[in-house]
């Protein structure tokens, strides 16, 4: 089994309102290798607490991969500190220093004497290339460990960690590759696909399972060492429950809903009242939603409703805003006036407090064609931002059927 530690350098770490994402990255790229993260460690900006954080970490794994302090101001010295802790010491390297003049040069900037630091490299170290930016990363040995350091800046650390870190551990540690498949489910609880994966031989296979719940989808991970075994069990899983797998990867339900109405030609509407357009926003994210996605209307307010959707207003004062019968019209009414093979209806009261006597959460969604239209209540539980994020699952998930 190999190990790594991941530290992320920067006083701002420790703050109040900047978190780490660097080590999800490079986490997400050792475990695709087979190398297991046992430490993640946060440290700012201080000689000593860096050196203690160094030792610590090399003196525990076996591969050390640190973010940020390579940079040219007083408070980067990653290196410095790795190089005395290593008993090594840091030399000019020329041919770097060349490359940053010159990045200077093309701007037309003089080049700053805290930038000559850049180049300093420890010895028998190797200078990891920077494509998108300037400091370049390093890449040592140090008492039998790998130490690998990295800029902070996300950009300049991914193009590293793809362009040279994932190939150099591959080639030193030879690791035998894991592969791994991820199935997408819709409006399933976690409980209902937990209990049911426990009944599945997994471990008998050599596969672990891993189960991500979000209000958005349910993403279940299968991996393992045989490749045909994980295509095969993930058959297995998605065997149980056909009716709300939605796709594999990445994905979203408005992925997969876009996906199917490209391919069958078909076109798309939203009426929305309480989710404000965020049906509307999560489809057009995606690149190409063009081809699909025709428009939508924000009523949030009854006269919206009624002027521009034609909802009758006898409908909202009988039924009021929040009802089947106004969700059935706006997700009618703006088929129409998009002229549109579909269209969504969204009426709901999103919370913190009542409205129309009508408890939060309440919400009512409409899918309507030429043929028919359905119409869904639905209670959600959760706060403002929990309501309406379940409402645009529950309409992408009615769409989709
Ligand atoms: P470099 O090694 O590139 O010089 P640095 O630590 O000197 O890194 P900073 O200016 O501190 O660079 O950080 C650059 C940017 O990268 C900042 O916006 C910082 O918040 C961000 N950043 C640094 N570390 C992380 C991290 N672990 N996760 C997410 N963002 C980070
Ligand atoms: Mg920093």
């Amino acid at each position: 089994k190999v190990t790594a530690e991941i530290i992320a350098i920067g006083s701002e770490l420790l703050g109040a309102s900047k978190v780490d994402t660097n080590s999800l990255f490079i986490t997400k790229h050792l475990n695709k290798l087979g190398i297991e993260v046992s430490f993640k460690t946060v440290v700012g900006d201080n000689w000593e607490s860096l050196k203690n954080a160094f030792e610590t970490a090399i003196n525990r794994v076996d591969i050390v991969i640190s973010t940020g302090g390579l940079g040219p101001t007083e408070d980067d010295f990653t290196k410095e500190v790795v190089a005395e802790l290593c008993k090594v010491s840091l030399k000019l390297d020329e041919k770097i220093l060349e490359n940053l003049k010159e990045r200077f040069k093309v701007r037309g900037i003089a080049f700053p004497e805290n930038s000559k630091k850049m180049a300093l490299i420890p010895e028998n170290a190797i200078p990891i290339p920077n494509g998108p930016g300037a400091a370049p990363g390093i890449f040592l040995e140090c008492n039998g460990k790998t130490i690998i350091l990295l800029p902070g800046v996300p950009r300049e650390m991914q193009y590293m960690i793809e362009n040279f870190v994932i190939e150099r551990l591959n080639k030193k540690y030879k690791l035998p590759q894991r592969f791994s498949i991820s199935m997408n489910f819709a409006s399933i609880p976690e409980a209902i696909i937990d209990n049911t994966l426990k009944e599945i031989d997994f471990e008998e296979n050599g596969i672990t399972y891993a189960i991500l719940a979000s209000l958005r989808k349910v993403q279940v991970i299968l991996s393992g060492f045989d490749k045909e075994k994980v295509e095969e069990f993930s058959k297995k899983v998605i065997s149980k429950f056909p009716d709300v797998f939605f796709g594999y990867g990445d994905i979203f339900l408005e992925n997969a809903v876009l996906d199917l109405l490209i391919e069958k030609n078909k076109t798309v509407a939203f009426a929305e009242s309480c989710t404000g357009g965020w049906l509307g926003k999560l489809i057009t994210d995606i690149p190409g939603s063009s081809k699909a996605f025709l428009g939508g209307i924000v009523s949030y307010s009854n006269e919206a409703k009624i002027n521009i959707l034609n909802v009758p207003e006898k409908t909202i004062e009988k039924f009021g805003a929040v009802s089947a019968q106004t969700a059935f019209f706006m997700a009618n009414n703006v088929r129409k006036l998009f002229n549109s093979d579909f269209g969504i209806g969204i009426t709901g009261v999103a919370g913190p407090s009542q409205s129309e006597k009508k408890p939060a959460g309440l919400v009512y969604i409409a899918a309507s064609s030429k043929e028919k239209t359905v119409v869904k209540k639905y209670n959600f539980r959760g706060n403002r931002e929990m309501v309406r994020q379940q409402s645009t699952s529950r309409a992408f998930d009615l769409l989709r059927k």
